[in-house]
């Protein structure tokens, strides 16, 4: 059987929302040009993010119908708190209603002022944690990560050198913790190695620093490795995990990536001592340590998914389904930041919109313009989300990259929605010259990309008009 065909088929369909241009042209100034903003029934294929979007199997409904909602106690935690404990071997489960919630305990008992936090690179609600403790996250990424076009295997790994430079150097006392994203979120989604993470483990050890996982994306790190990593090769990803969660003291997880869930996730420990003492905090600001701000389904559905999301031949699908995204983008002259990973495929978007400068938001440009034409919503990771203005909206600092990610929610598009985004990426680069660059018209002090208000420049504006013009004659 072959890696490129899905290993499920479709029990329940629902219709894709379709709209008009003209339909799009107007939500498009309703919203000020922030894709956030849009309706969820304005869009046709929604890749603004791969978290909570995933679809359930009737597995997992199955088992939702079958929780137990007791207050305290319930099997269904005995039931989550089972399969999370095989497969992290922590003893310590701690459910929590998503991701950051485990943040917020696990950094908020560990880290504080004058501490820091090193990783691979910190995602943005895991950096903006530690430093609501007080603390100071720093980024170590390999300098492999900066290459957008190199195709390096492992750039999601930290940097070893720069890791053991802290722990030997005078700020080692402050280090409260390192913490491996897997796969690299803020990094392209790129995986990390085994071999890196061992080494990592290695150093933490030695200096006395605990390692935590930031496993999100942990299936899909584990498949990475099996595929990329000679020494892997021929083991099953759960076995890869597995051996992943062994080499760390504890892991973060949102289930909202792969658990397949809605929403859900739970902090790993193995120490008991660090367990008692993050419960407090956990009871008072999620809910009962058997809960967790969960309902007894989702616990019910995340044991399932977690267990899911290790297929050997859903994970292949799912390399092959990017894989194709991303040959579709080279083959219409946009380039990615290779190689491409799972979860989504990164547009290059400053290099298609070459006449849109850093400050004119080629990557919002490309991700309006992806909408206007196909009814796509995308989000931009560029100088909208990364950069700086002054007061006069002339560039402070720009982003590295101006990218664009088409994130895949789990099982839940086909091949055939995947070629519609290639065809408007094709459309797009045919005539990249028409694409107009915006600017900003209201931001807000912080996380500005969530709320900003923005308008298309004027002179790039008009060939907009001319084509509409043209449309209609
Ligand atoms: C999504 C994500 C989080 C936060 O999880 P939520 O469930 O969205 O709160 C943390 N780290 C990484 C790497 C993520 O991808």
């Amino acid at each position: 059987m072959t890696g490129r065909m899905e290993p499920y088929r479709i029990k329940a369909v629902e219709p894709l929302p379709r709209t008009t241009r003209p339909q799009r042209e107007a939500a498009l100034r309703r919203v000020h040009y922030n894709l956030f903003d849009l309706r969820a029934e304005e869009v046709t294929i929604d890749l603004l993010t791969d978290s909570g979007t995933g679809a359930l199997s009737a597995g997992q409904l199955a088992a939702a119908m079958a929780a137990d909602e007791s207050y305290a106690g319930s099997g269904s935690f005995h039931r989550f708190r089972d399969a999370a404990r095989e497969l992290t071997s922590y003893p310590h489960i701690l459910p929590v209603h998503q991701g950051r919630a485990a943040e917020r305990v696990l950094f908020s008992t560990l880290v504080g002022p004058g501490k820091i936090t090193l990783s691979n690179t910190h995602f943005d609600t895991t950096r903006a944690n530690v430093e609501l403790t007080g603390g100071e996250a720093r980024d170590l990424p390999c300098p492999q990560s900066r290459d957008v076009d190199g195709a390096a295997p492992f750039k999601g790994d930290i940097d070893l050198e720069s890791l053991r430079a802290v722990l030997d150097g005078p700020e080692a006392s402050r280090v409260a913790l390192v913490l491996m994203t897997v796969t690299n979120n803020g990094c392209g989604g790129q995986p990390v190695s085994m071999a890196n993470l061992t080494e990592a483990a290695a150093v933490c050890r030695r200096h006395g620093v605990p390692l935590f996982l930031d496993a999100a994306r942990f299936a899909e790190n584990a498949w990475l490795v099996t595929r990329r990593e000679a020494a892997y090769r021929g083991r099953t990803p759960h076995q890869v995990a597995q051996e992943a969660f062994r080499l760390a003291d504890g892991c973060l997880l949102s289930g909202k990536k792969d658990g397949i869930v809605h929403i859900g996730g739970f902090l790993g420990l193995r120490d008991s001592a660090l367990a008692r003492r993050c419960e407090p905090l956990l009871i008072a600001t999620e809910g009962f340590p058997t809960y967790g701000g969960l309902a007894g389904r989702d616990m019910d559905m995340m044991a399932v998914g977690l267990a899911e999301a290790l297929d050997p031949a859903y994970l292949a699908s799912r390399e092959h389904a990017a894989a194709h995204l991303a040959a579709r983008a080279r083959a219409a002259g946009v380039g990615i930041v290779e190689p491409p990973g799972l979860h989504a495929v990164y547009l290059d978007a400053g290099r298609l919109l070459g006449h849109i400068p850093a400050h004119r938001f080629p990557g919002q440009a490309l991700a309006c313009q992806l909408y206007l034409e196909g009814g796509i919503r995308s989000v931009e990771l560029g100088s909208l989300y990364l950069g700086r203005e002054d007061e006069h909206g002339e560039p402070v600092a720009s982003a590295p990259h101006e990218l664009v990610r088409l994130a895949l929610p789990r099982r839940v598009y086909t091949r055939g929605h995947l070629d519609h985004v290639g065809d408007v990426l094709a459309q797009i680069a045919g005539e990249p010259g028409k694409v107009p660059g915006y600017r900003i018209t209201e931001q807000a002090p912080v996380l500005r990309h969530f709320r900003v208000r923005l308008e298309p420049v004027d002179d790039m504006l008009r060939c907009v008009s001319d084509e509409r013009a043209h449309e209609r004659h």
